[in-house]
């Protein structure tokens, strides 16, 4: 029986399955095994891990992610990559499994068969941000992410308060998890290459994640905020308790969303709970 190390460069596996990217899967892959065994480093599975990848495509990043020795399920939605996937999984002793379905409605509970996961993944652009944001709020917490985004939105992920690139996404995925951009990967690592650079941020959601009413507030008082960035506090979050709401929170009501960091955001769910549950 042929093992990983047996398998043909992918380029190859490519051409003897006739396949092309297609663009509305978000199809840009990594042909390079150096650059996909270092996203597997970086995502710091091993032995007897499950892995949930999103993704997997002609199965590059699959391949350097079995070479740890994790257990990898894979959740694609373009059923043309299956008959390349499974020559994948029949070289990888059982450790590849495949699920064809969109990722945006499958349950990773029932994926990581009840136990704990990590979920790595070169993620398709057009899905990426709601795919985080389920998995940073939704019922299923990874035990961490490793995750390929257009270079914008990885800053977007991290970026500190103050800075340009600072906003919901900042806030709700700093709220739920440390962040880290870790790796920067220029278009032309990509076949074919995307209009932009991407870049891969680790994600480790906290044990103190805010719980689900926490988290429901949280999305409403940053959508306000950052709706009207440039306003101040008192008149952004008007409808929802404007200046009384900032005191309750702590807050000086004349200073805009972009300045406050997500204690402060934190603060204002809280608030807006309380002021809710008079
Ligand atoms: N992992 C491969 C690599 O690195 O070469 C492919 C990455 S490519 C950027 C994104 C992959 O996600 C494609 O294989 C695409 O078909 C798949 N995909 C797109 N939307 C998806 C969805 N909603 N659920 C699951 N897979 C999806």
């Amino acid at each position: 029986m042929s093992g990983l190390e047996d398998l043909p460069p992918l380029r190859d596996t490519l051409a003897a399955h006739d396949l092309l990217a297609k663009k509305s899967f978000g199809q840009h892959f990594l042909l390079d095994l150096n650059i996909t065994r270092k996203i597997a480093r970086l995502a710091e599975v091993g032995p007897g891990d499950r892995v949930i990848e999103v993704g997997p495509g002609p199965g590059g990043l699959t391949r350097a992610l079995l070479e740890t020795g994790a257990v990898v399920t894979a959740v694609e939605m373009d059923p043309r990559f299956e008959p390349l996937l499974n020559e994948l999984a029949a070289a990888a002793d059982g450790r590849l499994s495949l699920v064809i379905a969109d990722a945006l409605t499958v349950d990773e509970t029932i994926l990581a068969q009840g136990g704990p996961a990590a979920i790595v993944s070169n993620l398709p652009y057009n899905v990426g941000t709601p795919l985080l944001i389920k998995w940073l709020t939704g019922a299923f917490t990874p035990t961490s992410m490793t995750l390929m985004f257009q270079k914008e939105v990885a800053e977007r992920i991290v970026a500190p308060p103050g800075s340009d690139a600072y906003g919901r996404l900042a806030v709700i995925a700093q709220a739920c998890a440390e962040v880290r951009l870790v790796m920067d990967a220029p278009a032309r690592a990509f076949t074919p290459p995307p209009k932009v650079d991407s870049a891969v941020v680790r994600l480790k959601p906290r044990a103190d994640r805010p719980a689900p009413a926490l988290l429901t507030a949280l999305q409403t008082v940053t959508q306000a905020a950052f709706g009207q960035r440039r306003k101040m506090l008192r008149s952004s979050l008007k409808v929802l308790g404007g200046e009384a709401l900032c005191v309750v929170a702590g807050l000086a009501p004349d200073v805009r969303a972009e300045t406050i960091g997500v204690e402060g955001f934190l603060a204002l769910a809280s608030a807006l709970i309380a002021r809710r549950g008079d």
